[in-house]
């Protein structure tokens, strides 16, 4: 697990694509338009100005996380070649089922798709992809840099593989099941 593409640039996505960023891994910021993603990466930067401040990162990781996300106005180029997506756009049920299409036409075969939502069926989710296998449910908790806990959710088809290389991805950055 190295790229990790995050959607949506609001209060959970830019808390998210910060908190994969800080632990190094290489993050596709997308959202829909240029304006919401410069608000998302001002958060994070603010975010990481406080943390500098109360010497838990040092300036050279603010400068490292930040060099660490990329952003895109489009899933057809921010989601392809990506290991993982994290799915935070806006709770609506047709919404998520539109760019859960789109992304299970546009990422490779393996790219596992999750999603933060917090009250939307993973089944129903998973259900307008062909994998239905790699959808799961990974609920972050806000403010999420700061939030220990992931909720872990299976769908109806939700491989015990998958359920596990989530699982073994959300222990490398501290937080728990
Ligand atoms: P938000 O309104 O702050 O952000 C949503 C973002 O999604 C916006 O920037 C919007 O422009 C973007 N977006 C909308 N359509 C898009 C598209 N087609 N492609 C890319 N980006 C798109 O919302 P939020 O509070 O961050 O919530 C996001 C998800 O996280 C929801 O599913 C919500 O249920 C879940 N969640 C929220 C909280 C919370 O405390 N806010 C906690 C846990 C889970």
């Amino acid at each position: 697990m190295k790229n990790i593409a995050v959607i949506g640039a609001g209060t959970m996505g830019n808390g998210i694509a910060h908190t994969f960023a800080q632990f190094n891994y290489k993050v596709h910021l997308i959202d829909i338009s240029q304006a919401s993603l410069d608000k998302g990466i001002a958060t994070i930067s603010k975010n990481l100005d406080r943390m500098v401040a109360k010497q838990k990162i040092s300036e050279a990781n603010k400068i490292q996380t930040l060099a660490n996300i990329t952003t895109f106005t489009g899933i057809a180029e921010g989601a392809r070649n990506v290991d993982l997506v994290v799915e935070a756009a806006t709770e609506n049920t047709a919404l998520k089922s539109k760019i859960f299409k789109e992304l299970d036409a546009v990422c490779d075969e393996k790219t596992i798709l999750a999603t933060n939502t917090s009250s939307i069926s993973i089944t129903q989710i998973a259900a307008v992809t062909s994998r239905p296998e790699k959808v799961i449910g990974m609920h972050f908790m806000n403010p999420v840099p700061i939030m220990k806990l992931v909720e872990i959710i299976k769908g109806y088809n939700t491989s015990d593989i998958v359920m596990q290389t989530i699982a073994d991805l959300t222990a490398k950055f501290r937080k728990h099941q």
